[in-house]
């Protein structure tokens, strides 16, 4: 390499970093490769977690189970003795291409399925997994902003095909009958007449059915911070009351067979959530960025994003919620992942706690067993086709219910059809 050569090359990097930084538009389909931000993260989107420690130990000196690289769906089962966890949306209300609203699914090595809240567009990506979908039917909401129960009519539009039962949401009252999880089902049946009436007589009506499960936020309290809302099969799961806005917003504790999560949807940070959430395996808490970049790069006006920022919690003030919960890993969650905000996420946080942290992605799947903790990213299909529908009993096709006769389109439409009778 001649001196000349040299001399242009500081400038070449200039110019090539110049680009980067302008933000051209990337498409996820096509592969990243995995460089590092300057804190030495991997950067987002590339087929890595968002971590430095994607194994936790658990138990020193224990044999442990070996993953391949990346979770490829139906290529791998889970021990009797192993759980689950899959971030199967990681993000905002402005729902991204690379990053939908928030969903997360908890797999346990019983068979046991829940989703913990279905927010806009990530279905997709839980469809992606190739779950059968009548194991899909129990949903548990934080609360019911749009971003955490938007997907519901995509999750429920299995409805009769792939899976032929009810529908199962979980949620808390609200301080009116209509700020319930129980009114919110009913709205939605209704909203969706159109839908199940016309399919009536076409597919099985068996899941057209949002059956709510709904308990009540008027149990909680200093003395009872905390209750079962499920008890079946071993698996236990508890709410409690966190600080988000409105009566109702909740956060969930899910235990089974001396493994554990917690998943606190949105909140201003409390030690309630902390102390609720203490030593589980995996604490998903939200994280927020601030103000400035949201105002900036979500164009909303500084103090609306001021606003915003302040029923969420950002990075240091989610160190201190960890640094109370001490769960084996912390997962941040609810954030713009961007080339340029992680390195000052993970700051934030390695301001007050020095325990292992995850910025969760879409489609990142933690393993947990009894021995350790491991982080990995999925490989899913994006043009996967629809999942196995459910073996009714027996081998018999369910039955159909009569099509609706009234209100069906207009015969001198119909009338018009072209039908190639040949
Ligand atoms: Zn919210
Ligand atoms: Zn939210």
């Amino acid at each position: 390499m001649n001196m000349k050569t040299l001399l242009i090359l500081p400038f070449l990097a200039l110019i090539l970093g110049s680009v980067a930084l302008a933000e051209e538009p990337t498409d996820y389909r096509f592969p990243r490769q995995c460089t590092k931000t300057p804190a030495g993260y991997p950067v987002p989107l590339c087929g890595m977690p968002l971590t430095k420690t994607p194994v936790v130990i658990k138990m020193e000196g224990a044999a442990l189970k070996k993953y391949p690289e990346h979770f490829i769906p139906e290529q791998e089962n889970l021990a009797a003795n192993e759980m689950r966890i899959t971030a199967v949306g990681s993000g905002n209300p402005p729902v991204r291409r690379g990053q939908a609203a928030t969903s997360w699914l908890v797999e346990l090595g019983n068979g046991d399925k829940f989703i913990f809240d279905a927010g806009g567009g990530t279905v997709p990506a839980l469809w992606s997994l190739r779950i059968p979908l009548g194991l899909l039917d129990k949903l548990f909401v934080t609360h019911l902003h749009l971003d955490h129960v938007g997907g519901i009519f995509n999750l429920w539009d299995s409805m009769g095909w792939a899976r032929n039962t009810p529908l199962h949401i979980w949620g808390s009252s609200g301080s009116t009958p209509e700020l319930g999880v129980a009114a919110f089902a009913d709205h939605v049946q209704k909203a969706a007449y159109w839908h199940t009436r016309s399919k009536t007589g076409i597919i099985p009506s068996g899941g057209m059915k949002l059956t709510a499960h709904e308990f009540d936020a008027a149990q909680f309290s200093p003395a009872n911070p905390r209750a079962v809302v499920y008890d079946e099969n071993g698996v236990k799961i508890y709410a409690f009351p966190i600080d988000h806005l409105l009566v109702g917003a909740v956060g969930y504790r899910l235990e089974w067979e001396g493994l554990s999560m917690a998943f606190t949807g949105d909140s201003v940070p409390t030690r309630q959530e902390a102390i609720q959430s203490r030593g589980v395996d995996v604490f998903i808490h939200e994280l927020f960025i601030d103000a400035e970049t949201l105002s900036k790069k979500n164009n909303m006006p500084l103090q609306i994003a001021e606003n915003v920022v302040n029923e969420h919690t950002p990075a240091d003030m989610l160190g201190r919620v960890f640094s109370i919960a001490k769960p084996k890993l912390g997962v941040g969650t609810h954030f713009f992942i961007n080339d340029y905000t992680i390195d000052e996420a993970f700051a934030g946080m390695a301001s007050t706690y020095s325990g292992p942290v995850v910025i969760a992605q879409d489609l990142m799947v933690i393993n947990v067993t009894p021995e350790q903790i491991v982080t990995r990213m999925a490989r899913t299909d994006l043009l996967s086709w629809a999942t196995p529908a459910p073996r009714s009993a027996g081998g018999k096709r369910p039955k159909l219910d009569p099509a609706p006769t009234q209100g069906r389109t207009p015969s001198w439409v119909v009338d018009t059809r072209i039908l190639d009778k040949k």
